[in-house]
């Protein structure tokens, strides 16, 4: 089975439950969700009953509740510790990350890795290690390493940054990465030949470490380091590189997610995935969208 889904909400009453049905509403068989709003650390309490039932259904739906994915905020950085206090609060807070994550029965947790803003790639990378050794150190939970655009002083907008991070983590089973097609553009790599790529992301860092894959087309050409992501096939990676990822043979066991904008206040993910079933692409599905709206 295609393993497609797409960021999905977490209401405080609804919960894991609610994340479910709104993924089940545009067609997913996986989905990702923050357990709160991605730009703040407000979190509630997670409701075991709620989380019970949402496994139940998984169970009767035959979805693989392995894969699913939870995305940390995006507020949280590990790579610069010039303000303790932040840098601190960001370890304190994905401490608490990973025990809602656990709570959830959740496996992946997606970081960013962080901006070093200022004190250089090394010392961004040296932060970035030892917070999150102290972070793995009493966890259940994998934290997956985000490949960025590269935007301001972002870390791991790189293979071989990624992969010096992986080097200094000591529990190697609990860290993996997660790759974002516009992030890769962005950065300066090739998408439309993910074949070339996927090699040389073995070469450096080592395939078995990838278990999630942010599906997003961009606004911007590639090398751009913008971070602007578009709906499938509307920007300049295009639709038919986009499926050659989504259908490759050597990533059936990873989940896709798709971070695309929504088209006024309406979700585009039940569209997208349509299009992404059927491989096949609708030049007119903003619009329609709009009108629908
Ligand atoms: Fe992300
Ligand atoms: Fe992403
Ligand atoms: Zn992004």
């Amino acid at each position: 089975m295609l393993l497609i889904g797409s960021h999905v909400g977490f209401k405080k009453d609804t919960q894991l439950l609610g994340s479910l049905e709104e993924a089940l509403s545009y067609g997913a068989t996986t989905f990702m969700f923050y357990t709160g709003a991605p730009q703040n650390t407000m979190r509630s309490n997670i409701d075991n009953e709620i989380t019970k039932r949402a496994f139940e259904k998984m169970e009767n739906l035959n979805i693989d509740t392995t894969k699913i994915i939870v995305h940390a905020p995006y507020i949280v950085n590990l790579a610069n510790n010039k303000d303790q206090d932040k840098y601190q609060f960001s370890i304190r807070f994905l401490k608490e990350e990973v025990k809602r994550c656990e709570e959830l029965g959740m496996k992946y947790l997606v970081l960013h890795p962080g901006s070093h803003v200022g004190l250089g790639v090394e010392l961004g990378i040296k932060n970035i290690v030892e917070a999150l050794n102290n972070i793995l150190e009493d966890s259940s939970v994998t934290i997956l390493l985000e490949t960025m655009a590269g935007k301001g002083s972002e870390i791991g907008s790189n293979f071989k940054e990624i992969k010096k991070i992986i080097t200094g983590v000591k529990s190697k089973e609990k860290i993996g990465v997660c790759m974002d097609t516009c992030h890769l553009n962005d950065a300066g790599y090739h998408v439309e030949d993910f074949d070339q790529l996927l090699t040389y992301f073995d070469e450096v860092v080592g395939i078995n470490y990838l278990k999630c894959i942010h599906i997003n087309d961009s606004k911007n050409e590639r090398t751009s380091h913008k971070d602007r992501h578009e709906n499938i096939g509307f920007g300049t990676i295009g639709f038919d590189s986009l499926i050659k990822i989504i259908y490759h043979k050597k990533l059936k066991k990873i989940p896709k997610i798709l971070e695309t904008p929504y088209i006024g206040k309406k979700a585009p993910y039940k569209e997208e995935i349509k299009m992404i079933k059927e491989k096949q692409f609708n030049p007119n599905m903003k619009e329609e969208i709009e009108k629908a709206g």
